[in-house]
């Protein structure tokens, strides 16, 4: 139904980048405005973040997302700080097994990097020489390793829907307006966005918009004209059965690039294609199982030989917000439409970096300035001036 309403902060996207924004500005006592959410969606069915492997690291080679994902980490360890409503916390059931990053003899010097850059800011991180590799995880096969990253604590992977659903829950709590539509359109006057259009006909007059539209956040960023280079790969994960149990696994990332870890009983896997590997650009999210059979399978069954029986339970695709210029998110306000800020762009690594993003947000409506944890090295400045972040342990 059409109808014309205004806001102090429209956010377009209402998963859990829309969903983290909203409930920090609302929890804030210094703001008090109206904050509506926007989404198309509301099931979350085709969302990166219900699509996701929804796990947590701090072994990032940027200073920034090692500082970034701790927030993440200590609202994850401790939802009832944040979430609760009514005596209730969401259970996002974490799974604190660490993550494994295998290098050979190519990928040796980055891990070497990587851990200098990690133990400077604290994170409890060890180096594995391919003995200490066979030691700890005799399940792997180390002949062509020479070394290893294993995370000791603050890694792990959680219920990323539970997660989800915590932050909308105490959104509304605090009075957030969660409104089911699709944006179509934004309204400039004065260099500033001055409301957003419905597809239903509805127009929300506000003060600030807010960018959360994952995947379509070039779409939205295009309709104030604006070019964001964010875009939609697909990425597939599989569900898989395994004849053994590896334990307590780490998620472990093998130096193809292919990625698993346990869920439950079974396992998760999934890749980032490499190289001159195909990456078109798409929505669409059919999967190919073919590309299990050839390339997922048999890599897996090289790292870990017993993976050579597994079956195939189960396969999705999800979609990757790539930022193409450094695979890094983009956080703030445009330079020029300054009460237009963006939440993209965080190239898989999204859902854990939405606690920080979320807060850090919340702090420059309300404030004007980054307050915890200073965010502006993410800005959109960088893309104008085509800077990257190098971030190096990319998943
Ligand atoms: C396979 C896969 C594995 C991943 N693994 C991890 C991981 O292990 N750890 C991690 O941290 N991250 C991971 N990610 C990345 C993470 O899931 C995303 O970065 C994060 O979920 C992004 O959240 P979002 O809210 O920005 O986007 P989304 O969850 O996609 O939400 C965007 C929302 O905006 C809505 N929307 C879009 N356009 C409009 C419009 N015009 N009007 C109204 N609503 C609109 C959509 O319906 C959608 O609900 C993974 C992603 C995938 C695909």
């Amino acid at each position: 139904m059409s109808e014309h309403g205004r806001a102090d902060v429209v956010i377009i996207g209402g998963a859990i980048i829309g969903s983290a924004v909203a409930t920090f500005l609302a929890a804030r006592p210094d703001f008090d405005g109206r904050i509506v959410v926007v989404e198309r969606d509301p099931t979350f069915r085709t969302s990166s973040t219900t699509l996701s492997a929804a796990s947590i690291r701090l072994q990032f080679s940027t200073p920034l997302n090692i500082e970034i994902s701790r927030f993440g980490l200590e609202v994850v360890r401790h939802p009832e700080r944040f979430l609760t409503v009514g005596g209730e916390a969401p259970d996002v059931d974490f799974v604190e097994n660490g993550y494994l990053f295998l290098a050979t003899d190519a990928g040796l010097a980055t891990l070497e990097h990587n851990h200098a850059v990690q133990r400077s800011l604290d994170v409890p991180v060890d180096l594995l020489t391919p003995a200490e590799i066979r030691r700890r995880f005799p399940w792997i096969n180390a002949d062509d390793l020479a070394g290893a990253s294993l995370g000791l604590a603050g890694e792990g992977w959680f219920d990323a829907y539970a997660l989800l659903q915590g932050f909308r829950r105490r959104a509304r709590s605090l009075g957030v307006m969660q409104r089911v539509g699709e944006v179509t359109g934004i309204d400039l006057e004065g260099g500033r966005a001055a409301a957003v259009r419905l597809s239903d006909g509805s127009r929300i007059e506000t003060d600030w918009v807010v960018n959360a539209a994952g995947p379509r956040a070039a779409e939205v960023a295009g309709m104030a004209g604006i070019a964001l280079p964010v875009r939609p790969r697909k990425r597939f994960v599989y569900h898989l059965e395994a004849p053994i149990s590896l334990g307590a696994a780490p998620l472990t990332i093998d130096p193809s690039g292919i990625y698993f870890r346990p869920e439950g009983p079974a396992y998760l896997a999934g890749y980032s294609p490499r190289g001159d590997d195909p990456d078109p650009d798409t929505l669409d999210l059919a999967v190919d199982e073919s590309r299990f059979e050839s390339h997922v399978w048999p890599a897996l069954a090289h790292r870990v030989p017993a993976f050579d029986r597994l079956r195939l339970l189960d396969a999705w695709a999800g979609l990757y917000e790539v930022n193409t210029l450094d695979h890094n998110a983009i956080v703030g306000p445009h330079p020029s439409i300054r009460n237009l800020l963006f939440a993209n762009g965080f190239s898989g690594h999204g859902l854990q970096q939405a606690p920080a993003v979320g807060r850090g947000l919340a702090e420059w409506i309300a404030t004007g300035r980054y307050e915890s944890l200073d965010l502006s090295r993410l800005g959109y400045e960088r893309i104008e001036r085509g800077e990257p972040i190098l971030e190096l342990n990319v998943v």
